[in-house]
């Protein structure tokens, strides 16, 4: 399987040349909280602690 190029802008002005990792659009670089992939990974963990949170209250 062909790996995609991350392809997220740098701080330079350019596209990041770096292979995404396999599942993602982007590389492990900038799977950062600013692309889709982080945040996705990040609401779904704050949900499971609102739940964990919700759970220890009752
Ligand atoms: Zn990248």
């Amino acid at each position: 399987m062909k790996q995609p190029i991350c392809g997220a802008p740098t701080q330079s002005g350019k596209r990041c040349q770096n292979k995404a990792v396999i599942g993602t659009s982007r590389c492990s670089k900038h799977q950062g909280a600013l692309s889709a992939y982080g945040v996705q990974q990040r609401k779904k963990k704050e949900a499971e602690a609102k739940m964990k949170k919700i759970r220890k209250k009752r």
